[in-house]
């Protein structure tokens, strides 16, 4: 299978541009979660230090563009930035300026007065409705402010908006540390793998994940389903699921993708047992039952040990696995039991060199936080919508855009 062009990135990147003294537009997200004007998570941050500190120790002028929650076009005071870049420079170890406003006299004036090496925040993108909505002429004005633009905002990439897209038309365009470690990932994982690759797919509803799966089908070798979404599955097998969550309208759709998978070689592992219970609250009675034994009173919230303990023993002839999705409902103990046990065997098998582990979504991140394991896997993606969106097989524009500055701007 040949990788998609947009992720050969191998000669542009921080390597292959020299940026002492030129002003350095960097979109970074720097939309992490904040309480009463404090970062209450510095993940996101502490992850595009590598790239601003190489730019500022190399000379550059680093000029931050960042959107900030949804203030959807309109100037916003609890959606400033100001906070945010305060927290970075914290990080940082030195100071970061802020003007309050990304494009126009304000933003001008901050970035003249930069010196080689500083740091400088600007304000939220989203204050103007040109962002969203790519507006060339806002894009213009915001390429007016730098010599280069380095994006290492991949969570951001799946939006074709001026900071993302627009921009890269006007400015020779380099990806940013962050996104090159990301797309190296995503590329390891599911553009040219190593052989056999098994995804695990799981989570709530097969409704949010009807393109992942149709892409993933034509692209592993196995698919483990689980979470929620193997309820739908079975139920479509003919199987009583009992109360379990389930979404009956797609049983047709869950009957399509085994379809496929069985016309594309792809092996799927559905859950062999589950976890039970009546009620769903913490620390409530459960059995471990055989799936076709599931009991009318109860649902399922996790999968069964015999099924986790079926795909760890496969895994010694698994090359690559990628992951989306909690095995079950992970939040509420013990349903998360299958979860923990399976993502410490991956986390063992990719300390001892012998997978290559890329997880990624909003909900697995937290799992595998949760689990203990967030460090031992070989790649977890920051990135919630842009990695599905990735892994549905779907043209990032932020990251397209990066591709064709490459041929366009040389
Ligand atoms: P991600 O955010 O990583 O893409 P999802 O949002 O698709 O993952 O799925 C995560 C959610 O699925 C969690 O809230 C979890 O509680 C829920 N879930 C998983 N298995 C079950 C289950 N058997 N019953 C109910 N909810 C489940
Ligand atoms: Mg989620």
């Amino acid at each position: 299978m040949s990788p998609a062009p947009e992720f050969n990135l191998a000669s542009r990147t921080l390597d292959d541009v020299a940026v002492a003294g030129k002003r350095v537009l960097l979109r970074a997200d720097l939309n992490v979660p904040v309480r009463d004007g404090k970062v209450m998570d510095a993940t996101r941050l502490e992850r595009l230090l590598p790239t601003i500190q190489e730019l500022s120790d190399k000379g550059a002028r680093v000029i931050v563009l960042s959107h900030f929650d949804r203030p959807k076009g309109q100037v916003v005071p609890g959606m400033s930035l100001k906070p945010i870049a305060e927290s970075l420079g914290r990080i940082l170890g030195k100071p970061v300026g802020f003007a309050a406003n990304c494009i126009g006299p304000e933003a001008e004036n901050a970035v003249a007065a930069l010196n080689d090496g500083d740091v400088l925040v600007l304000e939220n993108t989203r204050f103007h409705a040109g962002e969203e909505k790519n507006d060339p002429e806002f894009a213009a004005q915001l390429a007016k402010l730098g010599d280069i633009f380095v994006n290492d905002a991949f969570s951001t990439a799946h939006r074709a908006h001026a900071s993302t897209e627009g921009i890269a038309r006007h400015l020779p365009s380099f990806a940013g540390r962050l996104m090159q470690a990301e797309l190296h990932a995503l590329e390891a994982a599911l553009g040219n793998p190593q052989r056999p690759v098994a995804a695990i797919v799981a989570g709530s509803k097969v409704s949010t994940k009807l393109d992942l799966l149709n892409n993933l089908v034509t692209k592993v070798d196995i698919l483990v389903i689980g979470g929620a979404m193997a309820n739908t599955f079975l139920a479509a097998q003919g199987l009583s699921v009992g109360k379990s969550l389930q979404e009956p309208g797609l049983q047709g759709t869950a009957l399509e993708i085994l379809k496929t998978a069985a016309a594309k070689g792809c092996e799927i592992l559905l859950p062999q047992d589950v976890v039970v219970a009546e009620t769903f609250s913490a620390n409530v009675p459960t059995k471990v039952v055989n799936v076709e034994d599931i009991p009318d009173d109860a649902m399922a919230l996790d999968v069964g040990p015999a099924t986790v303990e079926a795909f760890v023993k496969r895994l010694p002839e698994i090359k690559t696995i990628i992951w989306n999705g909690p095995l079950g409902a992970f939040e509420t103990k013990p349903f998360d039991a299958s979860t923990n046990t399976l993502a410490k065997a991956i986390a063992e098998a990719t300390k001892e060199g012998k997978v290559i582990s890329v997880g990624g979504g909003g909900d697995t991140v937290s799992a595998l936080k949760l689990a203990g394991v967030h460090h031992d896997m070989t790649y977890l993606s920051s990135a919630g919508g842009a990695f599905l969106e990735w892994m549905e097989g779907k043209v990032l524009p932020g990251v397209e855009a990066l591709s064709k500055a490459f041929s366009n701007l040389g």
